[in-house]
Order: structure tokens, then sequence, then C-alpha cells
């Protein structure tokens, strides 16, 4: 199998499964417990997590608070915001192209009496700093807004919009969904001033069930206070609580280690592959378009759309040798609302799907996808 959907999830990096053993058998100690050696070892592990995660994204440690999944920390950040600070304002703004798991948050928060603006994007699938500010309201507490997209891979410029926003009402929390871009793009939390982020371990070749959500301290090293999601023991600083994860959460700073040693590398090998991806695809199959920005993109993800090759058909002929998507697995059963916002009618979005790279396929995968794509496409094209 040729696994092209990396947008969806990846397989763990042995390192990174390596790392994580000791703590699923001998040291299985609850990192609240005190004072005895398995504890105190559990605690360290935990710790030296948050600081590798910490210099991958250029901010402290306790930032950080650990969390489940991105899905988790959006609806965290989101609801978390929208509750603790409902008397500064009940407005939030929000993109067209984000994540479910932010746009149902937003839906949920509508039925709870907040406003919500949905910023359309350009043909490229990017908000406009002109749009964002015109959507600025004096009761507006919080902008959401994902850093690149996981359908079409255009990365907003999430370090001017937030320099706006903050520019005109530093009261306004700005966050964004990093998920898709961590070890792909540098995010360097020292120089864009937003004051949360969400992130997951499997986007980056880490285990599921983790992910990592920031949170900027305020002038004087204070913490910002937002309303829990999960009540109870006060794990995290009271922010999240339950017995912590070790084994996912080493899983998690190992890959985070991980992405920021490696770094250039990745980054280089899905630039070289997407190269000859979309040199053997305009050879063999010149009708295909792609969409979404082909500038400032996340390396690896490619959108193609075949008009008149129906993508269904497209993606079961091929399942028995390569995993590719119709786009994002948390919305699988709906046409695309992120090709729908950059303008393609429902027959263009039937044609398309997406391809996401990652760093254990080589070039002769690449060419032998083609190949197979070239001769399900002349099967199937009406
Ligand atoms: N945000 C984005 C941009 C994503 O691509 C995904 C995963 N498809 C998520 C959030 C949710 O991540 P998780 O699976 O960790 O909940």
């Amino acid at each position: 199998m040729i696994y092209l959907d990396s947008s969806a999830t990846n397989p763990v990096d042995p390192r990174v499964k390596e790392s994580m053993w000791p703590f699923l058998e001998e040291e299985f100690g609850n990192p609240s417990s005190k004072y005895y050696t398995l504890a105190e070892n559990a605690k360290n592990a935990v710790q030296n997590a948050r600081e590798q995660v910490a210099l991958l994204l250029n901010c402290l440690a306790d930032e950080l608070i650990f969390t489940s999944c991105a899905t988790e920390s959006n609806n965290f950040v989101l609801k978390g915001i929208a509750h603790y600070y409902r008397d500064r304002g009940k407005h939030i703004i929000t993109t067209k192209v984000e994540h479910k798991s932010v746009l149902e948050t937003c839906e949920f928060l509508e039925g709870e009496g907040y406003e919500v603006t949905y910023l359309n994007v350009n043909e490229y699938g990017r908000v406009e700093e002109s749009e964002l500010l015109n959507a600025l309201r004096q009761d507006t507490i919080l902008v959401s807004i994902i850093w690149g997209n996981n359908e079409i891979g255009t990365i907003n410029h999430i370090e001017e919009l937030a320099k706006s926003v903050k520019g005109k009402n530093k009261d306004i929390f700005f966050h964004s969904d990093a998920t898709q871009v961590i070890g792909k793009v540098k995010v360097d939390l020292n120089s864009v001033p937003i004051d949360f982020l969400s992130l997951s371990g499997h986007k980056m070749y880490g285990p599921k069930g983790i992910g990592a959500c920031f949170i900027r301290k305020r002038e004087l090293g204070l913490r910002t206070r937002i309303t829990p999601l999960l009540h109870g023991g006060s794990q995290e600083d009271g922010y999240r609580s339950g017995t912590l994860s070790v084994h996912n959460i080493v899983g998690l700073g190992k890959a985070a280690e991980i992405a920021r040693e490696e770094f250039d590398s990745h980054v280089h090998h899905l630039k070289e592959l997407e190269k000859i991806f979309l040199d053997e695809l305009e050879k063999s199959i010149p009708s295909a378009i792609i969409n979404g920005d082909m500038k400032k993109k996340i390396p690896g993800i490619i959108n193609i759309t075949i008009p008149g090759v129906n993508n269904e058909l497209i993606i079961r002929s091929l399942k028995d040798k390569f995993a590719i998507s119709t786009g994002s697995a948390c919305s699988i059963n709906e046409p695309s609302y992120v090709l729908s916002a950059i303008g393609l009618n429902s027959f263009m979005i039937r044609n398309s799907f997406r391809i996401s790279l990652n760093k254990f396929i080589d070039k002769n995968d690449v060419k032998e996808f083609i190949k197979n794509l070239n001769i399900s496409v002349r099967a199937y094209s009406i």
C-alpha cells in the first residue's frame, strides 16, 4: 500500500514508537502522584516532552497544555474563551474554510447566543486582511483562523493577520488551528503574536489520541484563564483535568523533537516529491487542474480536479494499492465546503481529490501512483 493520505493521519515514526514503549511497560506511574520514583519518572518524562514541543514552537514549556487531539484543543479554546469572557462581548470571527472542529464549535456557540462571522476566502482559499479588519467589532472577543488548510494546503498570512488585529484591539484573542502545518511550515511563536494555537500528534508522525494547545502567558508571566473543558483533578494547571496520557505525551514530545531537528530535510523531501508529482501529472493527464495556491502552501498537499472523472470512482479503483482521499476525513459524507468556498461548482468538486505526501514515500511511489492514476482516468472518463 502506498499511503498518500497524510493529511488524514500518518504512520508513527519508529523512533517515536521506541520512545513510548517504556511508558507502556515498566514506567507506568501517574505523574500526579507524589514523591516515589515511578511517579517522578513519569512527571519528568511529561516535562521533557513539554520542553520538546516548546522548542519546536519557540514558546515557553508552561505555555503548553496537553489535550487528546486537535479537535479537543479547538473546542477547548473556542468554548473556553467564549464562556470565560462572555461579559466582554459575544462576537467571534472565523473563516468558511476551517476544520469542522472549529466550524461546528462556532455553530454550537451560536446556539448559546454568540454571533459568529464566517469570513470568505479568496480563490486560493486565503483570508484577505481587509475582510478581517472590516469584520472586527466593539464586542469581538476572538478571531480563529486556520494556519494552513487541510484540503488544499493554502497557508494564511497568520503573522500579518494577528498583528493587524492586535493593532486594532490588543484584547481580542487570536487563535490558529496549526494542525496541518507543524513540521512542514516554520511556526515561531516568539514572532507571531497569536494567543492560542492547536496541534495534533498524529499529523506529525506521532501517536493518535494526543494533541496540545498553546496558551500565551500575559505580561508579568500571568496565565490567560479560560473555562476548562474538563473539570476534575486540576491537572495541566486546572486547564484540563484527567490523568495524563504519559506514553502519548512522550510520543508527541519525540515527534516534536524530530520535526525540529529534521525540519529542513523533511520540507525538502516533500517539495521534491511534489515537483516530481506535478511534472508527471502534467505529462500524463494534462487536463488536471490544481486547486489552491501553488506558491504559499503546505508542502505535500495537492488538491486536483480532473474534469469528467468522478473522484469516488477513482479512489475506489485505486484502493488496493493507494490511499488517497476526496478531502477531509472529518466531513467525508459531504461535498467539500472548502472547494466550494474557493469557487468550484458541484461538478468540479465531485471530480476533485487530495493527495498528501509524507516522509516515508519516495519518487518511485509517486511515479507508480501517476501511472495507475492515468490508467484509472482513462477507464472512468465520461
Ligand atoms: N484541524 C485540522 C486543520 C485538521 O486537519 C484536523 C484533522 N483532520 C483537525 C483539526 C483535527 O485533528 P484531530 O484528528 O487531532 O482531532
